[in-house]
């Protein structure tokens, strides 16, 4: 019910001990600090992608329905010329899933990751597979241990790849039939944006003290998640 959702995040770390608030409770606790509830956070764009992915599925068979999945996440990492580290992971979730479902966002270690003493990462994409494998945290270990962020983020999309043995997750080629990105920055100011897929949609953008850019992400799989 919240249009801001990292905002309360941070009241979450800046206000409580605490690491994690979900449902109600989280909404509450937004009201308290003052936010806006608002009862549909729909816009007249999604309300008709909602329309149509009615329209074309039947509730009982969630496993079955492969149609395109609408996605809306943004990963955001910044750091300071003094080389403080931040990062952020914003999404309103997986569209039309299952009421209840937490995805890799809110979860600290899956979906965003951040050491002040080493840098960050995070994601958009699959969040189950970043819940599986604990992706951004395994980044920022990589980085840790000296590696540049696209190679950590490699490492990352390689176990993310071993630990997918589904086969309703495999695609024609045996590889994942879906995709997961990764935006990852040093301490030092060394960045990557590395996708499992390249591909048009697999860009990234960039501002430094040169200005803003949006170069092409490496990726790690030739083709497409659907196998082409
Ligand atoms: N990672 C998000 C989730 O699984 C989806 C996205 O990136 O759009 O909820």
């Amino acid at each position: 019910g919240v249009r801001t959702p990292s905002l309360v995040a941070r009241e979450v770390m800046a206000h409580t001990d605490h690491h994690l608030l979900v449902g109600e409770g989280a909404q509450r606790f937004a009201r308290q600090m003052g936010f806006t509830i608002v009862p549909d956070l729909n816009t007249e764009h999604s309300r008709r992608e909602w329309l149509k992915w009615k329209q074309k599925t039947d509730p009982e068979h969630y496993l079955d329905f492969d149609d395109e999945r609408a996605y809306g996440t943004i990963h955001c990492n910044g750091v300071t010329a003094k080389g403080d580290v931040a990062g952020v992971t914003t999404t309103s979730g997986l569209a039309w899933k299952i009421p209840g479902r937490v995805g890799d966002s809110p979860i600290l270690g899956a979906g965003n990751f951040v050491d002040n003493a080493v840098g960050a990462g995070g994601s958009t994409g699959r969040g189950e597979a970043n819940l599986f494998s604990l992706a951004s945290f395994l980044i920022v270990e990589e980085m840790r241990r000296g590696a540049h962020p696209k190679d950590a983020a490699l490492t990352a999309l390689k176990r993310i790849v071993a630990n997918t043995v589904e086969k309703r997750l495999l695609n024609g080629r045996g590889k994942p039939n879906f995709q997961v990105k990764f935006y990852v920055v040093s301490k030092t100011g060394q960045h990557a944006g590395v996708a499992l897929y390249g591909g048009s949609d697999a860009t990234y953008a960039v501002c430094a003290a040169s200005g803003p850019r949006t170069p092409a992400m490496d990726y790690l799989i030739e083709g497409t998640a659907s196998g082409g």
